[in-house]
């Protein structure tokens, strides 16, 4: 995907994006709420549009050349990049991640979710709500971690540290975060582990969409014959969780948290401080 340079954000900026964090995370709402067996992924692409469309945004998916939806929903061992289908029905138990975002007034949010469908096998819905569970922590480590990062490479590092502490799972390399603004793709690259890569300095105005992506066996990958889903090649499970975050003069705010990330990052002892209009 084509990355163009990234600028800083000014507060008043951080708070047009906070308006597309907020619609990107009611999309995801709402499709959460509607995941159930037998439902297809065309369906909830249908209700996130309509999430967005109601609230004066657009979907940025369908602004992304040659892709026509509004998610994309990755089942089981699918990372990222599925395409909504009538024919994709969720199974029970089945563990699928939701990527979305939405634009507003030329501003972008990104963010993700994973879900295990109810009604599975007790085991096996235990085992990917583990998975699920541990991506989503690795997600807020690497939020608190940017609170005070000085570089962004700390994200990733943060990530990876998280992930290795709490046994032996595959973190997807070839995949990374980006900053994000009036492209939702923008530069930097915000990678899930360490690297000794130079990494830009983090200055006020930094807007980053993390997106850790953790498999439950190797971070090996394929893509799909359509050309878009990326999936294991182990067929081990996958998870994908991201969160779009500013970095502002007064501390961070993740702007597709309706909280602004309070709950999930007090234990990390930092508290998002929300800009004013
Ligand atoms: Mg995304
Ligand atoms: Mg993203």
């Amino acid at each position: 995907m084509a990355r163009k340079g990234f600028e800083l954000k000014t507060n008043q900026q951080i708070l047009l994006m906070r308006e597309a964090g907020l619609i990107t995370a009611e999309a995801l709402e709402a499709v959460r709420d509607a995941i159930r067996p037998g439902v297809s992924t065309l369906e909830l692409d249908e209700i996130a549009n309509a999430t967005i469309l109601a609230r004066g945004a657009r979907s940025n998916f369908q602004l992304v050349s040659g892709y026509f939806h509004t998610i994309c929903a990755s089942i089981n061992d699918e990372i990222v990049h599925g395409i909504p289908s009538k024919d994709r029905i969720l199974q029970a138990g089945d563990i699928v991640s939701i990527d979305a975002g939405a634009e507003k007034d030329g501003w972008n949010g990104d963010s993700a979710i994973t879900v295990i469908v109810p009604g599975g096998d007790a085991e096996l819905s235990a085992a990917r709500q583990r998975l699920s569970d541990i991506t989503e922590e690795s997600l807020w480590a690497g939020i608190a971690a940017f609170a005070t990062a000085n570089r962004v490479n700390e994200v990733g590092a943060a990530v990876e540290d998280y992930v290795n502490s709490q046994g032996k799972w595959g973190i997807l390399e070839y995949y990374v975060g980006h900053g994000i603004g009036r492209s939702m793709h923008e530069e930097p690259a915000v990678f899930n582990y360490k690297t000794r890569e130079s990494s830009p300095k983090i200055n006020p105005g930094l807007v980053i969409a993390i997106e850790p992506m953790v498999v439950a066996g190797s971070n090996a990958t394929k893509i799909l014959a359509d050309d878009w889903t990326v999936s294991t090649i182990d067929n081990s499970d996958a998870s994908h969780w991201e969160h779009t975050v500013a970095r502002h003069a007064k501390g961070i705010w993740v702007l597709t948290a309706n909280d602004g990330g309070a709950e999930r990052l007090a234990k990390y002892g930092v508290t998002p401080v929300e800009l004013k209009s």
